[in-house]
């Protein structure tokens, strides 16, 4: 069963990683207005992650749910044909995302996955950030590089 339109699909097949994709807008959005403050996609990190809360020592993987196997996700189908390229390029990816938490745990980065399909909803997002990086602090926002307000999409 296809659930990934045309446009969708050729990117994947492409093997392009996109980067401010609906849910990480999402989660970024949820992010700023409880005034954490982060800086996207650092590449001194491992994994280039979506947000990155130095002050924290913790990063946010924004995660789409077929691209990285979100198991028992009803988005995290494979397609009917070309399996075996199909579930190549999964085994990969998942050792990437992998690899990259066990390297970021070595500098003493924590990391959060959030799945796409958490992303459409706000109050699990904000739920989740709070208990990952405590209470947003004023005094620390203050000194924390600013960034810009994120761009809707
Ligand atoms: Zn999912």
């Amino acid at each position: 069963m296809d659930v990934v339109d045309a446009r969708t699909r050729s990117r994947m097949m492409a093997g392009i990683q996109s980067k401010n994709t609906k849910p990480e807008m999402a989660v970024r959005k949820v992010a700023h207005a409880l005034g954490y403050r982060y800086r996207l996609h650092r590449r001194d990190l491992p994994g280039t992650p979506d947000l990155a809360f130095s002050r924290f020592r913790a990063v946010i993987q924004v995660h789409g749910c077929f691209w990285h196997r979100h198991e028992g996700c009803r988005f995290c189908t494979t397609p009917a044909s070309n399996v075996e390229f199909w579930q190549k390029k999964f085994r990969r990816n998942v050792e990437r995302d992998g690899k990259a938490e066990v390297a970021l745990a070595a500098k003493g980065w924590r990391m959060m996955v959030v799945w796409e399909c958490q992303a459409r909803d706000a109050a699990f997002i904000e739920t989740g950030l709070r208990r990952f990086l405590g209470e947003p602090r004023q005094e620390i926002i203050a000194n924390d590089t600013p960034v810009s307000p994120p761009k809707t999409a």
